[in-house]
């Protein structure tokens, strides 16, 4: 997958060609390249020979009649967008027209704002024409190429120096192959974390090592599991203060105090929130829960203590349950409503004091780590976005509506997606869990969360404050459509 800062924007005023310089460097026709400004979506991506990705940012702002002022806050916006996003920037200019003001602007905000663009002078079609590109020194720009995307004169040497501004892919650095998965257990005093530690600890299909220089009060285990398959997964219990050692680690009184389980949840990759049957979900229960997605951890939920229910089902059956798996059902389902901003965390019924159920445990956190080492693609990341803005719109925010450009996935771990919107608003919390709850059914994330980071404009106080009184009206819809 190409790393998310390896993008190449296209930035300039309507019309001079960026669709189809979009479509030439992609070597291959995407988007329908037309006259009218204003057919290309907001932001046109495109992965190109798997090294980048090219971004044609011309829809951004458009709407189909613009005042000068429209489409300079346009063009504004469009270059506000690349600079954050990409690494790298073609600033493209009409060679036939000439050097208009609108270019100006565009290379003023490209001063204003830092950077160094790659000036592309398109529709030099032929050598005759060079002449005009001469015209564009007076921009100032180290970095000139000129072009005809129309009949691909000149795109070999943009090609070359879009490949010598990005540099090297240094990609990724693999995971390393001993790294482990972090797992803990929190909840509430009582409701089995230390039996169940305990119990893990007991199978004959572990192998345990104290992790050196611990110290007493913070002690996390090294546990090779072997599953039946004769796969071996390797795991972290982190912080396991507080258990008492015996045979292979110990029976123990309490697994850690609540100060130490912040520090425990700090320290895993996966958390597992664990509940006690007979009293079902507390509120402790789900502020914890809470927390522990705050956190950003990939979060279970064991239901610990189900020897009761078995118990009772084999002595005598609940009235208006067939059998315990029916009974089981029931439990899940108003768990799941309990938890309803956990929807697809797995949840794993156990008995701490028989067994039953604790290999799931090791189970599910295996699940939930390949989970987290997904890469999410950009294309299926965009598409998505797309679809769940569509499908809800985003609140007004002083006049204009939060918009996303593009989203790309920045690490995993928990998975991080980045959002580059007309406004660096903060999404509110039910939008966010909404976009969240689309991400998580969509590619399947099974209780580990996502942290949006948004890259935006800021709000504009006074220029905003000034459109919502009618200082400058006709001026609203300059920023979103
Ligand atoms: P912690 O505070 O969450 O670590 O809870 P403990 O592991 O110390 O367990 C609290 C009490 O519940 C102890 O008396 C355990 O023996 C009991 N207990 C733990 N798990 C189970 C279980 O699965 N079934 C039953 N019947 N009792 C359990």
């Amino acid at each position: 997958m190409i790393t998310a800062d390896r993008a190449v924007a296209l930035v300039g005023r309507p019309n001079v060609g960026k669709s189809r310089l979009f479509n030439a460097l992609a070597r291959k026709r995407i988007a329908i390249v037309d006259r009218q400004p204003g057919v290309t979506r907001d932001v046109n991506t495109v992965e190109v020979d798997g090294d980048y990705t090219l971004m044609d940012t011309g829809g951004i702002g458009l709407t189909p009649e613009m005042d000068a002022q429209q489409l300079a806050d346009a063009v504004e916006e469009q270059v506000f967008f690349a600079v954050q996003a990409a690494r790298v920037i073609c600033y493209l200019v009409d060679g036939r027209e000439g050097l208009t003001p609108l270019d100006e602007i565009i290379s003023d905000r490209l001063r204003h704002l830092g950077k160094q663009p790659i000036l592309v002078v398109n529709k030099i079609d032929d050598p005759g024409l060079e002449i005009k590109a001469a015209e564009f020194s007076r921009l100032g720009l180290a970095t000139t190429v000129s072009v005809s995307a129309e009949h691909g004169r000149g795109l070999d040497a943009l090609r070359e120096v879009v490949s010598e501004a990005l540099g090297p892919d240094l990609g990724v650095e693999p995971e390393a192959q001993t790294r482990r998965v972090r797992i803990c257990f929190a909840g509430r005093p009582n409701v089995g974390k230390s039996s169940i530690c305990n119990r893990l600890l007991a199978s004959e299909r572990l192998l345990v090592n104290e992790v050196p220089g611990t110290t007493r009060d913070s002690v996390a285990l090294d546990l090779d599991f072997q599953f039946s398959g004769g796969d071996e997964i390797h795991f972290r219990l982190v912080d396991t203060a507080g258990l008492k050692r015996h045979g292979k680690v110990g029976s123990a009184v309490e697994y850690f105090s609540s100060v130490r389980s912040h520090h425990a949840i700090r320290e895993a990759d996966i958390v597992f929130l664990v509940l006690d049957a007979m009293s079902g979900v507390t509120r402790q229960d789900k502020n914890l829960g809470g927390e522990i997605l705050e956190a950003g951890k990939a979060l279970g939920v064991i239901v610990n203590k189900w020897d009761y229910a078995q118990e009772t089902f084999s002595r005598n059956p609940l009235t208006g349950y067939k059998n315990e798996e029916d009974f089981r059902r029931t439990f899940l389902e108003a768990l799941r409503k309990n938890l309803f901003f956990m929807p697809n965390s797995p949840v794993i019924f156990t008995s701490a004091k028989s067994g039953f159920g604790i290999e799931e445990v090791l189970h599910a956190a295996h699940e939930m780590d390949l989970i987290l080492a997904r890469e999410l693609p950009t294309s299926r990341v965009n598409q998505l976005l797309s679809q769940l803005l569509q499908r809800r719109k985003p609140r007004l925010v002083k006049g204009s509506r939060f918009k996303v450009y593009y989203g790309v996935q920045t690490s995993r771990r928990p998975f991080r997606i980045r959002l580059y919107c007309n406004q660096a608003t903060r999404l509110d919390a039910p939008y966010r869990r909404y976009l969240a709850a689309g991400f998580n059914s969509e590619f399947g994330l099974r209780g580990c969360p996502l942290i949006f980071e948004i890259i935006g404009k800021p709000v504009r106080k006074a220029k905003s404050d000034a459109r919502q009184s009618g200082a400058r009206p006709g001026k609203r819809k300059a920023h979103g459509r």
